[in-house]
């Protein structure tokens, strides 16, 4: 059994986590935070997420009893819980450098599985990337192509990135050289450029798109997610590794084992 208290119950992924927990013979729900000022403090966490009342408050810090967290708020909220001290599961996308350095501080000290994808499939997709990249070869321009709901604050996606890195890393380049985000006016294609396009609009959970254009041939390597669920679960999967990890960061390679 994990005890697992979910950081930002009130938010759509924190209600998804909630549910999903509750339906889980191994997991124990004992907590769920949400902002200081927020209406849903004090409320019933089952009935939160739409489960029915089970007895648990939503709170503003977590139990003691939480053998680990799970985190899907705002990047500034993510940094400001890491002096919980627990281990976590962060799911909180659109990370600076700094910020994404103090996460890397706090796991000196505590098991952190760090995932801007929870899902199994995004995963296993990475590496198909990685793969085609590597196989394809210079002859062959990256796309990556993503789209969410109009409510998406960080733009391009914590996925796009992952999907980007996975595509410089199997052709041996450095996102950081060859990304170009968009393309607007004089904008000439250069050799060995990863293009990174976001799209946003209606209620679209997450697709995303890698495309390999050669001359004769395109390639394309396509995933969507259906429901949050995916994510919830997959969260699960992570907190029950975190709660017994070393202290460190983990990836979700790391927690399927890939
Ligand atoms: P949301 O806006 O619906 O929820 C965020 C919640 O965090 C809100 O309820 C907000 O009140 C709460 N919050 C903010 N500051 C807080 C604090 N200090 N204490 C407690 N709660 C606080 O957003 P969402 O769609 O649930 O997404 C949340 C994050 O998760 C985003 O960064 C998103 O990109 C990311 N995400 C990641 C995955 C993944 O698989 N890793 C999947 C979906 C979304």
């Amino acid at each position: 059994m994990t005890r697992i208290a979910v950081v930002g119950a009130a938010g759509r992924m924190g209600r998804e986590v909630c549910r999903a927990a509750l339906e889980e013979r191994d997991i124990e729900l004992v907590g769920g935070v949400v902002e200081p000022e927020a209406p849903e403090l004090g409320a019933d966490l089952g009935e939160l997420c739409g489960a029915g009342w089970i007895g648990i408050s939503a709170t503003e810090d977590p139990p003691d009893n939480a053998e680990a967290l799970i985190e899907f708020t705002t990047p500034e909220a993510t940094v400001e819980h890491l002096s919980y001290r627990r281990p976590v599961v962060i799911g909180t996308t659109g990370l600076s450098e700094e910020q994404l350095q103090r996460v890397e501080a706090a796991a000196e000290a505590e098991p952190v599985v760090l995932a801007p994808n929870m899902s199994v499939g995004v995963s296993l997709v990475r590496e198909v990337v990685r793969d085609l990249s590597e196989k394809l070869g210079a002859g062959y321009d990256i796309e990556v192509i993503e789209a969410h709901h109009r409510n998406k604050v960080d733009a391009p996606s914590g996925t796009a990135f992952l999907l980007a890195w996975a595509a410089a890393e199997g052709r041996g380049s450095d996102l950081d050289d060859v990304a170009v985000y968009g393309r607007e006016g004089r904008a000439p294609r250069r050799e060995g450029e990863i293009g990174i396009h976001a799209l946003r609009g209606g209620a679209v959970v997450g697709e995303h798109r890698v495309v390999f254009y050669g001359v004769g041939e395109e390639v394309e390597v396509v995933h969507r997610a259906l429901s949050r669920r995916t994510f919830a679960t997959g969260s699960l999967r992570a907190a029950r590794f975190v709660a017994t990890a070393h202290q460190g960061l983990y990836s979700m390679r790391d927690v399927l084992g890939a």
